[in-house]
């Protein structure tokens, strides 16, 4: 994990917020290439999810909503962590997390003497156990009280309760509070869903490693409708619909590059299921920081919906008129984090490599996610004809992908800068392309590219660039494309 959190730095991933500061609580400003990448993930999320499928649907909705969508959530009275606070120093703790971290004890066996003794482990000395406040052992701790994870603000001029309003803690409730709205609008069948990228906001006590687990993050939500009394292949519809998300979600993980053994389906106990829940599995990544959730597929019934319609008072239903009758959808509820997914991409990617004796970091992002696409790299940056014509075709290029143009290093150097940011191809302009007149040698109009992942080049003619990169980050593999310009 230090090693991705450098190299974010480093070469403008991920920054921490306010850094001249001296930084803000776990949260976290995407640099430039890291912008690339986020973006990147979320549109193809998006082209996969909602504009290639023909029953989805999408909603941009904000931040703030009506306080009461919180009550019917059970947000307000549920989003909460129990919390115990040190009447010395003040420090607060999640009551349930107290005993998992290391303790301070002034030993009166030892003539109080100061102590940091290993989580969970009695003093050597006296055998005594915690129970004071772990980080300054000396405050007694308040009994468990709950807290709420909702940032609350105010709507507004006036700072009093009626004006109360909440950063939304997840997007999800935005789908169910525009049912109505996106139904009657597109006139849809069920089943459909409705999906939604935005932030979202929850004051975590004890949030970390990294991007996995900040206060302001992005989600990526869809809301999937179905009639729970539908049956399909035999099984009621909710369940069929469950499973198939859960495959699709996972394949198109594997498809941008997640390594399959590093993936696995993780299914919630009976105890751990919310209230709601029929069934949840969460599909869960070998990050750097051990098997954690990389996203939640839930079925959540049509909790959400008659919720809505208690405290709204309107009636939230879908007429079927084959049956003539209005039902309550189930909703099935893929939720993925793009900041945990833009760090899954990133350390699945990763690789050290060895390449003539030298050290080749190199991030072996899948094309359609890259943040650069292509870097056009002048051979020699002294001879104006070949900075003119490098520069000329990054910016034919450009016009349909991130290209970069860069000439402040020696070539080897220039090729390992890309590979560290996992830009899949460079193209050198060299003296061949532009010709000699001096020598007498003649312009051969062909530019070379490079391979990141085989490092293999071949020649092309520069005005057939925009088709080879065509079809290479449209999909075409290396081999085929190398095969095929070979052919000519
Ligand atoms: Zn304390
Ligand atoms: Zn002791």
């Amino acid at each position: 994990m230090d090693t991705l959190v450098s190299l974010s730095k480093r070469r403008g991933f991920v920054f921490q917020s306010s850094e001249i500061y001296g930084g803000a609580g776990s949260v976290w400003d995407y640099g430039p290439l890291g912008v690339e990448l986020k973006s990147n993930i979320k549109r193809v999320w998006w082209r996969d999810f909602v504009q290639r499928r023909p029953d989805m649907v999408g909603i941009d909705a904000s931040i703030l909503m009506h306080p009461t969508v919180w009550k019917a959530s059970g947000h307000l009275d549920h989003f909460t962590d129990p919390m115990v606070d040190c009447r010395e120093c003040k420090l607060r703790f999640r009551a349930d997390h107290v005993d998992a971290l290391p303790w301070t004890h002034y030993c009166p066996a030892t003539k109080g003497n100061k102590f940091t003794i290993p989580a969970g482990e009695p003093c050597s000395h006296c055998g005594a156990r915690r129970t004071l406040c772990p980080d300054c052992g000396k405050g007694e701790l308040t009994a468990p009280r709950q807290f709420n994870l909702m940032f609350k603000t105010f709507m507004g001029p006036v700072e009093e309760d009626a004006s109360i309003a909440y950063l939304r803690p997840e997007t999800a409730q935005a789908m169910f509070v525009n049912f109505e709205n996106v139904l009657q609008s597109m006139r849809l069948k069920l089943p459909f869903g409705i999906a939604q990228a935005g932030r979202s906001f929850r004051n975590e006590i004890t949030p970390g490693n990294f991007i996995f687990r900040t206060r302001e993050f992005e989600q990526m939500e869809i809301e999937y409708f179905v009639n729970p009394n539908d049956r399909v292949d035999g099984r009621p519809a909710d369940e069929h619909w469950h499973d198939r998300w859960i495959e699709d979600c996972l394949a198109w993980f594997r498809r941008y590059g997640l390594a399959e053994d590093s993936l696995r389906l993780r299914e919630h106990g009976k105890d751990e299921l919310s209230h709601y829940s029929k069934r949840t599995v969460d599909i869960d990544y070998r990050f750097p920081i051990g098997w954690s959730e990389l996203m939640g597929i839930a079925n959540r019934t049509d909790f959400d919906l008659k919720q809505h319609a208690k405290w709204s008072g309107k009636s939230l239903t879908y007429f079927d008129e084959e049956r003539k009758e209005h039902v309550v959808p189930y909703v099935v509820e893929p939720a993925a984090g793009l900041d945990r997914a833009l760090l899954a991409f990133m350390a699945d990617a990763y690789r050290e490599e060895e390449v003539r004796g030298e050290k080749r970091v190199v991030l072996r992002f899948h094309p359609e996610l890259a943040p650069v696409k292509v870097a056009v790299l002048p051979l020699l940056k002294k001879r104006d004809d070949i900075v003119r014509t490098a520069r000329a075709i990054r910016d034919e290029l450009a016009r349909q992908w991130r290209v970069v143009y860069d000439d402040t290093a020696a070539i080897g150097r220039l090729y390992r800068r890309q590979d560290e940011v996992g830009t899949p191809y460079c193209v050198t302009v060299d003296v061949q392309t532009v010709g000699d007149t001096d020598k007498g040698e003649s312009a051969d109009g062909k530019v070379t590219i490079r391979d990141r992942d085989s490092m293999e080049q071949i020649r092309v003619p520069a005005d057939r660039l925009g088709a080879v990169f065509g079809d290479l980050l449209g999909g075409q593999n290396w081999a085929e494309a190398a095969a095929r310009v070979g052919r000519g």
